[in-house]
């Protein structure tokens, strides 16, 4: 939504008072006005981020600390080069007819629509542009978290672009497990529907919320599925911006994954840089705030932002917190939120050499297939073994419990793959 008529003056006057430049919007200049300012509502400058920074360190122009050619930035009609969104060609899309065609196994014959399969069950949260509402396959039972945006609200706005950019990203995220990515899209009508992978776990917010911290071996795990799933961005040119807990999103598996790509930016490969702000308040790169250029360098901030938050459970960067030496926390934070970007970790040397990292083998690919350290295994077997060493109930203790058993799981006899309904689980003699 574009903010009101007001709101633009109102952020001039604040530019102003703070001594920033007006930002200035790498995408199409026709769509730079509103979209600045839906950035700068939604995604706040901060000011109180300035004390997390180390003091000593000041930006330069050059973001790698020799003089360089002017850099290219990207410009509307570079914009307009990018590839249109991509429907279906079975999708009639303005016709309203049902729409998009669910992708069928090789050889098969029949093609069911995504509509069709799909069976919305609840609304997950409240996105940007619409509602995210849990879905599921019926065929496969797989579950999806489907983006329900309203076409009118992005006609009416130019949020269009940013759900552009998300679609194209969402599309490029699936060679990393680290990165959430998109199984369908298609569209009615009167919306636009993204199908994503579902984490059932919530997010990394939510999680510290309720843990305050985490230790310093689930910070070490969390931390790298997420360096891992940067790195996959910046291989592929894109800067995300907007790195912060609530988009890191949780699996069952314990595994983590990084969320939302509203505000990413494309085609930063090499030297391009960028100068117009996004993100959000706290979480974002001293030269940004600065309307300096920038470039990947801020998303190496922000990850700096959300290891202090995981191993202290503050946002701001406080060194009395860390009372440990040796693992090399302290160092790494320090390093992800150096105040130039030239020399901040993930840009100027390779994160994954850091001290803090020096337990994690990335090259085998033990990081996805490894449970995370901090989730407790069970195994009922082991558990009961252990149990019955110093417990071993009577059969008078054991009639206390009769009666207890009972199922309601559905019998393979439902799914007309049997002729036998399984009865009550056995009790123990
Ligand atoms: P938007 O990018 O449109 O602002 P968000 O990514 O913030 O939308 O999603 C809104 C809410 O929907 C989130 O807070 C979360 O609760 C839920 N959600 C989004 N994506 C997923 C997902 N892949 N799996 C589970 N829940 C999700």
């Amino acid at each position: 939504m574009s903010a009101g008529p007001g709101q633009s003056d109102f952020m001039e006057q604040i530019r102003r008072e703070k001594g920033e430049k007006r930002p200035r919007h790498v995408l199409d200049s026709s769509l730079t006005s509103k979209k600045s300012q839906r950035r700068k509502r939604r995604k706040k400058t901060s000011t109180a981020m300035k004390s997390i920074i180390p003091p000593t360190h000041s930006v330069k122009k050059d973001l790698r600390g020799k003089k360089q050619p002017k850099k290219r930035h990207l410009d509307s009609s570079e914009e307009e080069k990018d590839p249109p969104v991509k429907i279906k060609k079975e999708d009639p899309g303005g016709s309203g007819g049902p729409s998009g065609v669910w992708p069928t196994g090789s050889g098969s014959t029949t093609s069911t629509t995504i509509r069709e399969r799909l069976r919305f069950q609840h609304v997950l949260g409240r996105g940007a542009y619409g509602e995210v509402v849990l879905a599921e396959d019926t065929a496969t039972c797989q579950q999806f978290a489907v983006n329900v945006i309203r076409k009118k609200a992005l006609l009416a706005e130019v949020e269009m672009a940013d759900v552009m950019v998300e679609h194209r990203v969402l599309q490029l995220t699936i060679g990393s497990p680290f990165l959430v990515h998109a199984e369908f899209a298609f569209q009615t009508k009167t919306h636009v529907l993204l199908g994503l992978e579902y984490l059932s776990c919530g997010d990394l917010d939510q999680l510290l919320q309720s843990k305050g911290r985490l230790d310093v071996n689930s910070t070490r795990f969390y931390a790298a599925e997420m360096v891992c799933g940067i790195q996959h961005l910046h291989a592929k040119g894109i800067i995300h911006r907007d790195l912060k807990p609530e988009n890191i999103l949780v699996a069952e598996t314990g595994h983590v994954k990084i969320t939302d790509f509203g505000l990413a930016l494309e085609n930063m490969h090499g030297d391009r840089t960028a100068t117009d702000h996004a993100g959000t308040e706290g979480y974002i790169a001293p030269e940004m705030d600065a309307g300096e250029e920038y470039n990947a360098a801020v998303d190496w901030f922000s990850f700096g932002v959300i290891m202090n938050k995981m191993i202290t459970g503050e946002r701001e960067y406080k060194p009395k917190l860390f009372n440990e030496s040796t693992s090399g926390a302290k160092n790494i934070i320090l390093q992800l939120l150096k105040k130039n970007p030239a020399k901040r970790l993930g840009v100027n040397r390779n994160i994954r050499k850091h001290l803090f990292f020096q337990l994690i083998d990335w090259d085998s690919g033990i990081l996805k297939s490894s449970k995370p350290q901090h989730l407790q295994p069970f195994h009922l077997d082991a558990v009961e073994a252990a149990e019955a060493k110093d417990f071993r109930p009577s059969a008078k203790d054991q009639a206390m419990f009769r009666g207890f058993s009972f199922s309601n799981l559905k019998t393979l006899l439902d799914s007309g793959f049997t002729t036998t309904r399984a009865s009550s689980p056995p009790e123990p003699p």
